[in-house]
This record gives C-alpha cells, sequence and structure tokens, in this order.
C-alpha cells in the first residue's frame, strides 16, 4: 500500500513539473527550429544541450559521434540504467511554413546551397528531451538507477564520406559506462493528432538498404542491334523481374517489402545502343530474414536476366538502417504506461521509413512510440509529411511527450 502511494505521488510530481516545464520546451524548441543544423554539423544545438543538462546539475559527456551529448543522471536510489534518445539534425530544405521563428538558414550541402529546415521535428525531440531532464532531475533522489540522455547528431544520414547518427554513437560508447539496460525514443509526426501515441510490437519501422547495378552489354549503333548486346533492354527487364520479389517471390501475408528503382541511367543519343547501363535502387523490409533473402533474389534476378540477354549486371548492396524493432516483452511492460498517459493510444501499422534508433535496438530493448503533433482541425491527408518544406508541428502535443518519456523511464526503474 506504502509503495502504491509514494508511487501514486511520484506520478502526480512527475506531472506537476511537465506541466511547469511545457513552456520552456515550447521556448527551446523555437530556437532550435529558428537555428537548423544539418547533420554532424549541430554545434549550436550540442552546445545548448550541454549548456542545459549542465544547469540541471547532469553530468555531461561532449563531444561524441562528432557532436553528440551524453547526459547521466544518477539517482538516489541503486538500480538499473534506462537511456531516452533525442535526435538533433534538420534538413536540406527550405522552409515554407509562415512562422515568426521560422528558418531562413542556408549553408552547403554535398557541394550545393540548400535551405536547412527542421522539417522532421528533430528540434521538438531536443525541446522535448531537454524537458523530460528537467522533471527528472527535480526528482532525482527518488530515482532507483541511472537515466542517460542521448542526444544524437545526424539521424538523417552523416554527409558524404563521414560516419554519424546512432551507428557511430553506439560505436563510441553512448550505451557503455554505465551500460544500458533499455533504451526509448520518440517521434513527432503528423499523422496522429496532438494528444495521441502511437506504436507497435515487434517491427515498426522497416529497414533500408540501397543498391547499384550496373549492366554491361555491348555497344553498336541503334539500327543494327544485332551487333551488340543492348544493356538498356536488359536493364528493362530487371526491373521488371524486381517487382516480382515483394509481389510474387516472398511471403507477403508475413510482411510487406518494397524494392523500388529510382535512378536508371544509360547511353547519350537516340541511335547508339551504350555500353552499359547503371541503376541505383531502395529496398524496404520488416522482416530479418526476409531482408536477407530480398538481397540474394535482387542479386540472382539481376545476374541471371542479364545473363540470358548475354550481358553481365554487377549488383552491389549497401546495408543502411536496420528493422526499428520494439521488443514485444518490454513493450508489454510499458504498454500500462502509456495507457496512464492517455486513453488514445493505438496500435499501429508498420511504416516502410526507416529510423536509426534501431541501432540501439540491436543492442538493448528498445521502445520507439509515435507522438502526435497534427493540427486537431486537419485530416491525415491534409496534413503535410515529415520532411515536407510545410511540416508542421502542433506545440499543444509536446506536453504529452514529456510525460511519456519522463514516465516510461520512471515506471521502467521502479517497476
Ligand atoms: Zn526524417
Ligand atoms: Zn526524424
Amino acid at each position: 500500500m506504502t509503495t502504491t502511494l509514494s508511487a501514486a505521488n511520484l506520478d502526480q510530481r512527475i506531472d506537476a513539473a511537465a506541466a511547469k516545464v511545457e513552456p520552456k520546451v515550447i521556448e527551446c524548441r523555437r530556437d532550435v527550429h529558428q537555428h537548423p543544423e544539418l547533420g554532424n554539423r549541430e554545434l549550436r544545438t550540442s552546445k545548448l544541450v550541454a549548456d542545459r543538462l549542465r544547469e540541471l546539475g547532469v553530468e555531461v559527456r561532449t563531444p561524441i559521434a562528432h557532436t553528440g551529448v551524453v547526459g547521466i543522471l544518477k539517482g538516489g536510489k541503486p538500480g538499473r540504467v534506462v537511456a531516452l534518445r533525442a535526435d538533433m539534425d534538420a534538413l536540406p530544405v527550405v522552409e515554407q511554413v509562415d512562422l515568426p521563428f521560422k528558418s531562413t538558414v542556408k549553408t552547403t550541402y554535398n557541394g550545393h546551397e540548400v535551405g536547412v529546415m527542421h522539417a522532421c521535428g528533430h528540434d521538438a525531440h531536443v525541446a522535448i528531451l531537454l524537458g523530460v531532464a528537467e522533471v527528472l532531475a527535480g526528482v532525482r533522489e527518488e530515482l532507483p538507477g541511472t537515466v542517460k540522455f542521448l542526444f544524437q547528431p545526424a539521424e538523417e544520414g552523416a554527409p558524404e564520406g563521414e560516419e554519424g547518427g546512432a551507428a557511430l554513437m553506439v560505436k563510441e560508447g553512448a550505451l557503455e559506462n554505465p551500460k544500458v539496460d533499455a533504451v526509448f525514443g520518440l517521434h513527432v509526426t503528423s499523422r496522429y493528432p496532438v494528444g495521441e501515441i502511437a506504436y507497435r510490437p515487434g517491427a515498426e519501422l522497416a529497414a533500408v538498404d540501397s543498391f547499384k547495378i550496373t549492366v554491361r552489354g555491348k555497344g553498336t549503333h541503334g539500327a543494327y542491334p544485332w551487333l551488340g548486346v543492348d544493356p538498356i533492354v536488359v536493364a528493362s527487364q530487371i526491373v521488371l523481374g524486381l517487382q516480382t520479389i515483394p509481389s510474387r517471390q516472398v511471403d507477403s501475408s508475413l510482411a510487406p517489402s518494397i524494392v523500388t528503382v529510382g535512378s536508371i541511367h544509360g547511353g547519350v543519343r537516340n541511335n547508339i545502343i551504350p555500353d552499359e547501363v547503371e541503376m541505383l535502387g531502395t529496398i524496404r523490409s520488416l522482416d530479418a530474414r526476409m531482408r536477407d533473402d530480398i538481397h540474394a533474389r535482387i542479386k540472382r534476378t539481376a545476374e541471371d536476366i542479364a545473363k540470358s540477354g548475354g550481358a553481365t549486371a554487377v549488383v552491389k548492396i549497401d546495408q543502411g538502417y536496420p528493422i526499428t524493432y520494439n521488443d514485444p516483452a518490454l513493450t508489454e511492460k510499458m504498454v500500462p504506461t502509456l495507457r496512464k498517459l492517455t486513453s488514445e493510444i493505438e496500435v499501429v501499422n508498420p511504416v516502410l521509413g526507416a529510423e536509426d534508433f534501431s541501432f540501439y535496438q540491436q543492442k538493448v530493448p528498445g521502445l520507439f512510440i509515435w507522438l502526435g503533433t497534427r493540427p486537431k482541425n486537419q485530416t491525415a491527408e491534409e496534413a503535410p509529411s515529415n520532411h515536407s518544406p510545410l511540416f508542421y508541428v502542433d506545440e499543444s502535443g509536446l506536453g504529452l511527450g514529456v510525460r511519456a518519456l519522463s514516465h516510461l523511464a520512471v515506471d521502467w526503474l521502479t517497476r
């Protein structure tokens, strides 16, 4: 009875602190929104985060993974270690939302002049997690264990030739010293309205891999194709052949998958058959074994179709982000916490986008939730999606994010 009472008391203290910190969270989000920085270049954001954590009495380790910051909050009682993650990077997008704190930042990206915008809402993630740090610092004496705050660069990918993101955070020891036992994260989205939390046990977001196929034939005159081997016709057959992998070859009742050829290039003139065609594409999958199987089938399909036409195909597959996989036992354990936060909890379909939160989940059990930030007077179809120059975050949804991560961390430590 005493435990229940003190747990309820701690819940109330957390909710009161979260309500109190909300205006500061919104202010911080606007500041970060107006000063967006691309992946591995989050210098201002990183400094803002580190300064704020130090003010709160949180131990700070920085830099990690270029511009990352790890905060360590030791509770007053012994216990396990839980990590909470926020990504900090913006996108090369010119903002088209008319806001007083709209971004007008420009920079160069892979040699191009670009605008910079928090078009994926990572500004909200930074502000929410700093809010959580303040809430939890206020109850640190009650906490059995340690909370680690992972402020991570470059979720959207590092610039060409650089490492970055969650993979580099893990590589540089973000989950060690002290060793993390579980990790939680969230993403704001316009798919769901303000006040709603969505999640899925198991595979929630896809693995993303890219491929390059080089088809080599033999160039000749466009009027005498029999004197050469036409790589354009062979490449066309490969494009169609690849589409039978998701639709006809893998068990689509188990999980959806996608193979997309997004770029195809060969030839310079109407009446010359070229030597070579190059194709680029993306692969999305939601099941680890299916992922490997699709890779093998892409290779076989391209090579054997090319061979049938007297050409050759060289297939190169680059592994990207793994499947964002919510540990089923952890998810089940934390559902009562989510239900405590709001009645608007939805178990949703997986999406074929990807998240590098998956690299943490490969090391420790993790749960990644969707936080609705769509204005209530808009439908999901009307609301511009993440990455759009019109992406809009309804700030009245941020308070629930602070409560969600605070309660997930505390409940996981105390139960
Ligand atoms: Zn994104
Ligand atoms: Zn994102």
